[in-house]
């Protein structure tokens, strides 16, 4: 980023998140609970240990996401990206876990839909892991539309094709697994023949991405083989809904543990959120023919 400038944007320091934020999302009890185990270092689980500056990179992760939020639906911001962590996307709401204290994403949502004139939130989670905390969230809500690509089965274990939604929110939560190995044709054909339909049905008045870059084929953590460019054309998939709607899109940053390929699909994405364009089509392929007749059975 640094290095070529910030591609001319505007950097911003991101601001706390208030506990009023935090709390649309997470018990009080659990944000204390959060507080205290980074105060005493002590781990909130196996994977995600804590120390005591976590509880500032953690309060700032979360209100930056509040902060893109903000500036994109204020208009003073095209589009934006949120270059922070700790992650959000696994992060239950009364529940840390897998790097993740706070549910950036989901807070961010939960920001949006309290300002005037916002309704639908979309939000595009596609990190290689399951995005449950953002899942378990927005379970029995209608007002976000979740969207999840992952591998599977992998960590997290949540996020079969199966899991829709429950109650009033059925239907709004879109699992989309692939299996380990999976590269282009099935992540960008699910997103072109599942995901966005879905999301332009559901005419969300803002669109949120959970972009991990873990998906890529030089990442340590997972076994898929997206490209940079792959992740071009997914925000150009982004971008063409947000044009096509008049609604504004940003990125929050999720996983993405090969230090150049996140670097480089960071770019990648803010140069297409900003440019927009047409993305590259695919075929539709076995896995969106499942996805379609899972999802809308008769
Ligand atoms: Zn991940």
């Amino acid at each position: 980023m640094d290095s070529r400038g910030w591609l001319g944007w505007d950097v911003q320091e991101a601001p706390r998140a208030t506990e009023e934020q935090l709390h649309a999302v997470h018990p009080p009890a659990y944000v204390e609970s959060v507080r205290a185990h980074c105060e005493a270092a002590r781990p909130l689980d196996g994977d995600t240990p804590v120390v005591p500056a976590s509880w500032e990179a953690g309060l700032r992760a979360a209100g930056g996401a509040c902060a893109l939020v903000d500036a994109l639906l204020d208009g003073t911001a095209p589009t934006g990206f949120c270059g922070t962590r700790p992650p959000g996307h696994h992060a239950e709401p009364d529940r840390a876990m897998g790097f993740c204290l706070f549910a950036n994403a989901a807070v961010a949502a939960e920001h949006a839909l309290a300002r005037d004139g916002v309704e639908r939130v979309f939000i595009l989670d596609w990190d290689v892991h399951h995005g449950n905390g953002t899942n378990a969230a927005f379970h029995s809500r209608p007002d976000v539309l979740f969207c999840s690509l992952h591998q599977y089965p992998f960590y997290p274990g949540t996020g079969p094709l199966g899991d829709t939604g429950s109650g009033p929110g059925e239907g709004f939560t879109i699992n989309l697994p692939v299996p380990a190995g999976s590269g282009e044709p099935e992540w960008l054909g699910l997103v072109e023949h599942v995901a966005m339909p879905a999301a332009r049905e559901f005419a969300p008045d803002l669109i949120l991405v959970s972009a991990g870059f873990d998906a890529h084929r030089a990442d340590p953590l997972a076994e898929c083989n997206l490209e940079t460019d792959s992740f071009r054309q997914l925000a150009l998939h982004v971008a063409t809904l947000a044009a096509d709607l008049g609604v504004p899109a940003g990125a929050v940053l999720e996983g993405g543990y090969d230090v150049d390929a996140l670097a480089e699909s960071a770019v990648a994405t803010m140069e297409a959120l900003e440019a927009g364009g047409t993305p590259r089509s695919v075929e539709r392929g076995p896995l969106v023919e499942a996805a379609a007749s899972a999802l809308r059975p008769g």
